[in-house]
């Protein structure tokens, strides 16, 4: 037997119990014994999924509320047909609905402004909280990680050294360069000074204004903390993700950063960045800025012939207006020197990683 509400004029509500006997339900309880048969329905409702009213008697005067998964299904199949009411959604239910439906909307703006805007703006602050030393102590830490895979070519390192010192990037810190083998076309920058550069990279090179180029560009992203800024846009969402999702994994995604290193993209703007201060170098040490055009070109090129994108271009978006805005910064230059120091220390470096 299940439990149910009988309501019968005179009486007020009753708690029975119902169940059905073939085609006929069994009421009983409160010293009533009713047996309803299809023909006693005058009209079945259902106030919600699993309710059902069933208004019974000559005029229908006794209601009978029952609750039951499928409720409709169970009278059907012991009473064919009878009238019913479909359920439907209440009067103040479509509001409610429409409500927390326009709620989550909400939510789910409220997320993605939160996505694009708050945590950029938030890592912005924290950036500018990190005094240079522990930056400078973090790119170390995550240098250490990246060398203990790959460790980079002492020779060629020495002499792309040699090469930088050659040029004055104007920076606070303490730039360091590192030629790793590698065929990847890639070149990246870790917080706080030191820069990779794959052989790969160097070997798609004729020119060495196209590889003072590259340099300037990496030593940028280090001078205005790209770098750093990337890292905490990235730990920022993973803390946000783990006090949402409730998951231990904070720490295993900040001490994932460093092998996320070679893939940290930056976006369109800070590129941009990156390259007018690249090119201010360029102009500053006199070494003509469209190197930097031409560094472009080759990696460009690279990616038409090649079955893949190289991966600088990948972590290093190339659009055309990107092209445009060196191609700009180019045809302002107008003073120019020689440079042997920097063209002997590039042929050295070629002829040492043939
Ligand atoms: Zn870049």
């Amino acid at each position: 037997m299940h439990p149910a509400v009988l309501e019968i004029p005179g009486l007020g509500s009753i708690h029975v119990s119902w169940q059905f006997d073939g085609n006929v339900l069994n009421v009983q309880g409160s010293g009533k014994n009713l047996r309803i048969s299809v023909t006693d329905v005058q009209l079945v409702k259902y106030p919600a999924r699993n309710k059902a009213l069933i208004l019974f008697g000559n005029a229908g005067e006794q209601k009978l509320q029952i609750e039951f998964p499928n409720i409709k299904g169970l009278l059907h199949s012991h009473w064919g047909s009878f009238p019913e009411q479909e359920f439907k959604l209440g009067r103040f239910t479509v509001p409610l609905v429409m409500f927390l439906g326009s709620g989550l909307a909400l939510v789910i703006a409220g997320v993605l402004i939160f996505y694009f805007w708050g945590i950029p703006f938030i890592a912005r602050k924290a950036v500018e909280l990190v005094p240079v030393e522990q930056e400078v102590s973090l790119g170390k830490e995550i240098s250490t990680g990246v060398f203990v895979q790959t460790p980079p070519d002492s020779a060629s390192s020495a002499l792309l050294n040699r090469f930088a010192a050659e040029i004055d990037f104007a920076s606070h810190y303490p730039l360091h360069f590192n030629v790793i083998h590698d065929s990847t076309v890639n070149a990246f920058a870790l917080p706080g000074g030191e820069i990779v550069v794959y052989s790969g990279i160097i070997n798609k090179l004729n020119h060495s204004g196209q590889l003072a180029a590259l340099l300037a560009h990496e030593a940028s992203h280090i001078n205005y903390r790209h770098s750093l800024h990337g890292i905490m846009d990235k730990v920022l969402w993973s803390a946000l993700l783990a006090l949402v999702v409730g998951d231990g994994g904070l720490i295993s995604a900040i001490s994932a950063q460093g092998n996320e290193f070679r893939s940290l993209a930056y976006s369109r703007d800070l590129e941009t960045q990156a390259d007018t201060a690249g090119a201010g170098i360029l102009r500053r040490n006199g070494i003509e800025v469209r190197q930097m055009l031409s560094l472009l070109k080759v990696l460009q090129q690279e990616s038409a012939h090649g079955a893949s994108v190289p991966e600088f271009l990948q972590t290093h978006p190339l659009p055309e207006s990107r092209m445009e805005e060196v191609r700009a910064l180019a045809e302002s230059q107008v003073a120019i020197t020689a440079h042997p120091q920097l063209d002997s220390l590039f042929g050295l470096l070629k002829t040492e990683l043939k």
